[in-house]
């Protein structure tokens, strides 16, 4: 597991993260020649169930890896608290959680590093790409000089008017650099980013005030004190109360012309952790279950009031609700 160019000191540590995530977050871990352990989520939150940190935790743990799923922020108190206590880096994975506010304060600020990601499903979109906060201001150094080949200056910073500047390569960097260009696209979006949130929170209480009674379950509502993100409406369809399984409800949606999404398999499902770590899914049995059982439905600031309807109607056909 560990590489010639991976620090001797990541050797042998542990990283404690979601099993009910997107793979490139457990993919991350193991880029960087750590290794990933998973503690379980809350059932009603779908985040990181902070008791599961604690459990987790070994002499090797160095860092906590929470994931603000769906748009809703984690127990960043009780998670920061569990990190001073251990000695622990946090990475805040925000990914869904541009707009996400625990207690008042942006997620992406608790930790030493929070990531956002651009791609093409997310709420600021630039194709690919995506952005790292960090407290410190050596480590936000650090990675500029990471993303770009190591390279202790860009082009901007070689090629200026007072002549040309040698550059040095002080590490052995990546080619991870988002282009210029396609943060000319996101800046832009921007000013754009409230609306599209207050347009994705009218569609989703809509979809609250539809599906209240019907046989399936429900996002739970946020929590005081916090702001959700709204990037993902998951319910759960499970056969024995909704009359059909997940899959059924997927494929019936498709017929019906209704995109749908599944956020996501618990990690644990896929064959290259299950045959890297011989992970089984029933070790994680709440990221089990939620996986087996979620849809994401439509939920784009770009939906008209029709839109909407269409998804509350074909859904209200699918489970004969009403
Ligand atoms: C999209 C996503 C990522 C990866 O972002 P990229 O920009 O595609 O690398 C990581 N974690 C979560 C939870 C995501 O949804």
């Amino acid at each position: 597991m560990s590489a010639w160019w991976l620090p001797a000191s990541n050797r042998g540590g542990e990283v404690i993260t979601t099993p009910l995530t997107f793979c490139a977050t457990v993919n991350a871990i193991l880029h960087a020649g750590l290794a990933p352990v998973l503690a379980d989520v809350d059932p009603s939150s779908q985040n990181i169930d902070p008791d599961a940190i604690e459990a987790a935790i070994t002499p090797r743990t160095r860092a906590i890896l929470p994931v603000h799923f769906a748009g809703r922020p984690c127990a960043m108190d009780r998670i920061m608290a569990i990190a001073r206590k251990h000695g622990l880096v946090v990475i805040e994975d925000c990914a869904h959680a541009i707009e996400t506010e625990f207690d008042g304060q942006p997620v992406g600020t608790f930790g030493d590093f929070g990531c956002f990601s651009f791609y093409a499903t997310k709420n600021v979109v630039t194709g690919e790409g995506g952005m790292i906060l960090g407290r410190d201001e050596e480590h936000v150094a650090r990675a500029r000089i990471l993303a770009l080949h190591g390279m202790s200056k860009d082009a901007w910073h070689r090629f200026g008017d007072q002549g040309y500047k040698h550059y040095q390569v002080v590490e052995c960097g990546f080619k991870y650099n988002m282009m210029d260009l396609q943060a000319a696209i996101g800046l832009h979006q921007l000013a754009r980013v409230e609306a599209n949130w207050r347009r994705r929170r009218e569609l989703w209480e809509r979809y609250d005030e539809a599906f209240a009674g019907f046989p399936l379950g429900l996002p739970a509502p946020p929590d005081a004190g916090t702001r959700h993100g709204y990037h993902l409406y998951t319910v759960m369809i499970d056969a024995a109360r909704s009359g059909l399984g997940r899959d059924a409800f997927l494929d019936a949606m498709n017929a019906a012309g209704i995109g749908t999404g599944v956020h996501y398999l618990s990690i644990p499902e896929h064959p290259y952790y299950q045959q890297r770590f011989g992970w089984r899914p029933e070790q994680w049995p709440c990221a089990m279950q939620l996986g087996r059982e979620t849809v994401s439905l439509p939920l784009s600031p770009a939906m008209s009031d029709s839109d909407a309807e269409r998804v509350i109607q074909a859904v209200t056909d699918l489970l004969h609700a009403r």
